[in-house]
């Protein structure tokens, strides 16, 4: 990796395959309208599979999020200066072959103190959740799923023949230890739990989690470590121990990569064998790979964005307090917060002033309830102003928040 992507692109430069592709134009061939095939609006068209049309359609802003970006629980700033060290070392040479991935597995999996046979890179967590489900989930299984929860779970469960049991989360959004525990059947084939999870900012005791673990040996317990950085607490050491817990990590909240999609599985050998087998062996980018070890060398960027992220959840959480607006305290880099019946009118006055926040409201038992990302201390602070402003601008009535949500902290 030692030439910049642009001198490559400057060798290409009167190469002639802009001219073979031009030709092939002219001549007609690729022109659409030549084809006789032209679909007619009446036009009978392939059926998607039943799995495919059972799937949960779900809609992530695929366009413009201009402004400050405190809906999707991203890094808010950037990624570590030695990433784009990275990404300026890579040549045009470089993008020529497929991904290698193993090295890297070999690499992080050394970094969390595990086997590389017990580490798979995904693209993003969730192609791990997809991978998984595509792995563990046949007819006649069921899916155990707290909620609310991370959507993705849902979304790809659905997409298999599994029976998908949603439990729901207890008063205050306490995790609901007991009631999990009395749905596992001998047909429990998958146990999704996001530790913190998302939207709620709640996280789960570990000896909850050991519970569950040893009562569902038959099953994948995955505990989505995404916002672990924020936490501070993992189940990684049940790894090789425990031959049914899978925990899942991502590079796109405290290392800023989310735009790179990098993910990682772990769990002990045998179960990865089969997650091994159902992955694409490409999934994950050479570029992607080759930014890696930089985001994971760098401890002093990464220690100082999960310092600033905490500091502004205290502001964050005490200007609640201040300005009355119900909440539940997170242990990750955002915030659940109940606005009441005029949660719209919230989101899109925060909107005008150019800041992004997300609408939990029809998740389950979160009506009213808008979720905002914790960025450095001085989005934050200017997150806070916005939120005044924006609760004077809709006239919010904090009686009425009170009453529209009985189970707050
Ligand atoms: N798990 C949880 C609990 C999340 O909230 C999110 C992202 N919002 C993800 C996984 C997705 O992570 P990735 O970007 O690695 O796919």
């Amino acid at each position: 990796m030692t030439k910049h992507i642009s001198e490559g692109s400057a060798a290409l430069k009167g190469h002639g395959f802009s001219r073979a592709e031009k030709s092939a134009k002219d001549d007609g061939a690729l022109a659409p309208e030549a084809s006789s095939v032209v679909p007619q609006p009446s036009a009978v068209y392939p059926q998607p599979s039943t799995m495919v049309r059972r799937m949960k359609d779900y809609h992530p802003p695929l366009g413009d999020r201009s402004g400050l970006r405190l809906d999707f629980n991203e890094n808010t700033l950037a990624c570590s200066p030695r990433v784009l060290e990275a990404l300026r070392g890579i040549s045009a040479a470089d993008l020529t072959r497929y991904p290698e991935r193993e090295p890297l597995e070999r690499r992080i999996a050394e970094h969390l103190g595990l086997d590389a046979a017990q580490v798979l890179l995904t693209n993003g967590v969730d192609e791990a959740i997809h991978v998984l489900c595509q792995a563990y989930l046949d007819a006649d299984t069921e899916v155990l799923l707290p909620v609310p929860t991370y959507s993705m779970y849902e979304v790809y469960a659905s997409g298999t023949p599994a029976r998908l049991v949603p439990i729901h989360a207890e008063s205050g959004f306490q995790f609901p230890l007991a009631a999990v525990l009395a749905a596992i059947t001998p047909a429990t084939r998958l146990i999704a739990i996001a530790n913190p999870n998302s939207p709620t900012g709640q996280a789960v005791r570990r000896e909850d989690l050991l519970r569950i673990v040893d009562a569902a040996p038959h099953a994948a317990v995955l505990v989505d470590e995404a916002y672990f950085h924020f936490h501070g607490e993992t189940v990684l050491d049940l790894i090789g121990r425990a031959p049914n817990v899978i925990v899942a990590r991502t590079f796109s909240k405290a290392y800023g990569l989310a735009g790179l999609r990098l993910g990682t599985l772990c769990a002990a050998e045998e179960p990865m064998r089969w997650m091994r087998r159902a992955i694409s062996p490409y999934s994950v980018n050479s570029v992607a790979l080759a930014c890696l070890a930089a985001a994971l060398d760098d401890e002093d960027y990464l220690r100082w964005y999960v310092a600033e992220v905490l500091a502004a959840r205290a502001d964050f959480e005490s200007a609640l307090r201040r300005v009355g607006l119900p909440f539940w305290p997170s242990s990750a880099n955002f915030v659940l917060v109940n606005i009441g019946s005029q949660h719209r009118e919230f989101v899109e006055a925060m909107r005008s002033r150019s800041i992004l926040v997300r609408d939990r409201s029809s998740d389950p038992g979160c009506d009213g309830c808008v979720r905002i990302t914790i960025g450095t201390r001085e989005q934050t602070h200017h997150a806070i102003a916005a939120l005044e402003e924006s609760l004077r601008e809709i006239g919010w009535n904090l009686q009425f928040a009170h009453e529209s949500i009985p189970r707050l902290l």
